[in-house]
């Protein structure tokens, strides 16, 4: 039995990860600023430590001396509305390098048997990704560097730190660059959702013959990966002796509205994309369309060269689980919202919206 730290175990991609170390015999502690929303916290750890892992204290009690692995995964992150608007970037920059600085030198000064660090793909210079049908996400074409968010560049910087204490002080670490993990148990709505959980919500909350939103002309490309994959992605890197940084990622590269189209043929109802983009987003949000780069996909060369292993399961098979699932926090809100109803044109039309909430949605 190893002694496992999850950092950001209470977040999407943690909370798996957690829940599969602790189901194969591991004695799991996690730390997070937050509960995880969806699992019971027995089913994904043995001990919950409430804490912010910006401050050093914090990060001292939850490292011990005797950890066998530490999996840092926390993060101040979201879905575009969050990462691509600038809005965020001072914040969001300041907590994830100051989480990563803290947890590289204690993980040494505690002398931990070996790190996983989460990087992701949104490192990638933006010039490599301006071709929606060819993008490319080699891992040696990260530098010279031009990350198109600040989120991306924090990435980059924190994998630097922790290949400066694997040098210096033998740290021994593996880093990954995540491609858009999706799956059952992640953020869903509030902003932070990622593009798969997105449309599985749309579609879910839509009614037949409406239609759904796409940002952008719904062209730009991606490639998402189930998170039962990338867990298992991760520890095999973790077993594997490479220090990386490498692709963690599928392959199967689809444009946005292709993942629209998906979804809405999982849902089996009658609906049509509505894309929108330019002067009409700014209209209806009052800011600019948040989209990212033009293409991107996953490169998995060097992952299966050095570990051996690839990911295999189509995206429509991870995507059925993932609306199911969204499918049902849908309908569980829907009747758990004390929705109040308004209608100042005497009947002709009717909003609704929660207490507290000044969105209305027209039914
Ligand atoms: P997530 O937001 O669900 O999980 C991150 C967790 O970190 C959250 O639970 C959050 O509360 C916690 N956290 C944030 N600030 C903290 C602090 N100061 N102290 C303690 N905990 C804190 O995100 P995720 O999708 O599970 O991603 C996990 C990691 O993988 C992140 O580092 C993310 O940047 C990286 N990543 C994810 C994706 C993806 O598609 N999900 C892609 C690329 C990289």
């Amino acid at each position: 039995m190893k002694k496992v730290v999850i950092l950001g175990g209470g977040g999407f991609i943690g909370g798996h990860l957690a829940k599969r170390l602790k189901e194969e015999g591991n004695h799991v502690r996690i730390c997070d600023i937050k509960k995880h929303e969806y699992f019971f916290q027995d089913e994904i750890c043995h001990e919950f430590i409430l804490g912010d892992l910006t401050d050093p204290k914090v990060v001292d009690t939850v490292i011990e001396e005797g950890v066998d692995e530490v999996y840092q995964l926390a993060a101040d992150m979201g879905g575009a509305l969050y990462i691509f608007t600038g809005e965020n970037d001072a914040n969001l920059m300041h907590n994830s390098a100051t989480i990563n600085l803290n947890v590289a030198r204690e993980c040494v000064k505690k002398k931990v048997g070996k790190v996983f660090y989460s990087s992701s793909a949104c490192m990638y210079p933006e010039h490599n990704q301006l071709d929606a049908s060819n993008p490319n996400c080699e891992e040696s074409s990260a530098y010279p560097a031009n990350p198109d968010s600040e989120y991306g560049w924090e990435k980059l910087f924190s994998e630097r730190v922790f290949l400066a204490y694997h040098r210096n002080y033998g740290l021994n670490v593996r880093i990954a660059r995540f491609h858009n993990i999706f799956g059952p148990q992640g953020t869903w709505k509030g902003g932070r959702e990622k593009s798969p959980a997105a449309m599985c919500r749309k579609v879910a909350e839509a009614k037949i013959g409406e239609q759904i939103e796409v940002w952008g002309d719904g062209l730009q490309t991606r490639s998402f990966l189930y998170v039962e994959e990338c867990v298992e992605a991760v520890l095999r890197l973790m077993n594997s002796d490479f220090t990386g940084p490498v692709n963690i990622g599928s392959e199967e590269m689809v444009t946005i509205n292709d993942l629209a189209g998906m979804a809405i043929d999982i849902s089996q109802k009658r609906l049509t994309i509505k894309n929108i983009g330019g002067q009409e987003f700014i209209d209806k949000y009052g800011f600019k369309c948040p989209l990212g780069v033009k293409g991107r996909n996953s490169d998995n060369k060097l992952y299966r060269e050095k570990v051996g292993w690839e990911v295999s399961q189509p995206l429509l098979v991870g995507l059925k689980k993932t609306y199911y699932w969204i499918k049902t926090q849908v309908d569980q809100y829907e009747k758990e919202t004390p929705w109040i109803y308004e209608s100042p044109d005497g009947g002709k039309t009717v909003t609704k919206r929660e207490p507290g909430s000044l969105t209305k949605k027209t039914l």
